[in-house]
């Protein structure tokens, strides 16, 4: 049996889920705040046609969950939250299903901050914006950061660097053979860094436009079919399209020392594949530090955006993963696992600071 939506809720650690409806509007859509201790909740609102709402309401708590680590990691003063919307993005969004939905994020009084995210873009933005303060990701021509993937982006780049001086005693990324799946967004901005440095970039995708798309801006980079990447020799692989390609099938057959890439929840299981990953010597950036880039932009929005300012914040994702590294060793676990122990005690530390002025 299906636990309560209250102990799926303590079983995560969440404060508060919203649930929101209208049926004019077709919409449905479900607000997880999952831990407030060092700021408001921010998290990106997604449109997805789940299956039942059961699979909708475990997506909101994991993916809620996910942002309190991701925020607390980078040294924001924001907590995770998380929004999905139920249903077919093509079919509901409209003016007023936007404007309805920015009715309910602003009957949070800022308790939760919306975003962008899977199957929403910045105009939806702005008419979230309409009918609330609380909201990012704005376009540029509006004062916000526009599209968050070329910061995330970036932020895998030196991640990446951060784990080549770590497996070769030098962060050059000059001759080393990266592997990038998926030709999105934030693959696309990803390559640009890599082709520029010199690496050889293998690529994949399952949507051939996207393919040859990255092809003509980059002419350098290798496209390689779908099947069977693990079977080549290459030095990197950077997972930039889905989450839990990390697992025990692959990882048996991975040959590259270094997993760095912008995908969230890459491992299938971090009890077991974080292990199996120090076990079989792959050195893993764990997705929550090292595609914080979005977040760290997004954050910086809230201040008045400045886009120099947003670069020299996410390049300290490079400090960070050398930090990761030391503590993975120093405390003989795996990176993911050094990456939430650092985490929660900064959640733990500054939430002690609530006694005093
Ligand atoms: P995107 O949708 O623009 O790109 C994803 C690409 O992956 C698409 O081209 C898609 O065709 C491809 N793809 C899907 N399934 C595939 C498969 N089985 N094999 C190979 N390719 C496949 O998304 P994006 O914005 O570039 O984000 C990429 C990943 O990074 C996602 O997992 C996202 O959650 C994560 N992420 C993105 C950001 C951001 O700022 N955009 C921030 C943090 C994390």
């Amino acid at each position: 049996m299906q636990p309560s939506v209250l102990d799926q809720m303590n079983q995560l650690g969440h404060e508060q889920v919203v649930f929101c409806q209208d049926p004019q509007t077709g919409l449905n859509a479900i607000i997880a705040i999952h831990n407030t201790t060092l700021g408001p909740s921010l998290g990106g609102t997604r449109v997805w046609n789940y299956n039942s709402h059961a699979d909708a309401l475990v997506d909101a708590l994991r993916l809620s969950r996910g942002m309190t680590y991701k925020s607390a990691i980078s040294g924001l003063n924001l907590g995770g939250g998380k929004a999905v919307l139920i249903g077919d993005a093509s079919k509901l969004k409209s003016e007023a299903f936007w404007r309805r939905y920015g009715k309910f994020v602003n009957s949070l009084n800022g308790k939760y901050i919306t975003a962008e995210d899977v199957n929403t873009c910045a105009s939806d933005m702005e008419y979230i914006g309409m009918e609330t303060k609380f909201v990012t990701g704005k376009p540029e021509y509006m004062g916000g950061s526009g599209d968050p993937s070329p910061l995330t982006a970036y932020g895998v780049y030196v991640g990446m660097k951060a784990a080549a001086k770590k497996a070769w005693g030098n962060d050059s990324l000059s001759g080393k053979k990266v592997l990038v799946q998926g030709a999105g967004n934030v693959g696309q901005y990803l390559m640009a860094h890599l082709v520029e440095e010199g690496a050889h970039v293998y690529v994949c995708d399952i949507n051939e436009g996207k393919l040859q798309q990255a092809k003509g801006k980059y002419p350098a980079i290798e496209i390689i079919s779908n099947d069977d990447i693990f079977d080549r020799e290459i030095d990197i692989y950077a997972p930039c399209a889905l989450g839990a390609t990390v697992n025990t099938d692959s990882i048996n057959a991975m040959k590259c020392p270094v997993i760095a890439g912008a995908a969230n929840n890459q491992l299938a299981d971090e009890n077991v594949h974080g292990p199996m990953l120090v076990e079989k010597g792959i050195i893993y950036v764990p997705d929550f530090l090292i595609n914080a880039g979005g977040i760290i932009n997004i954050s910086i929005e809230l201040d008045g955006y400045n886009k120099d300012r947003a670069y020299n914040t996410v390049a300290k994702i490079y400090d960070r993963t050398l930090d990761i590294f030391k503590l993975a060793e120093n405390e003989n676990i795996h990176t993911q696992l050094a990456a939430m122990r650092m985490a929660e005690n900064r959640l733990r530390a500054i939430g002690n600071l609530s006694i005093g002025i």
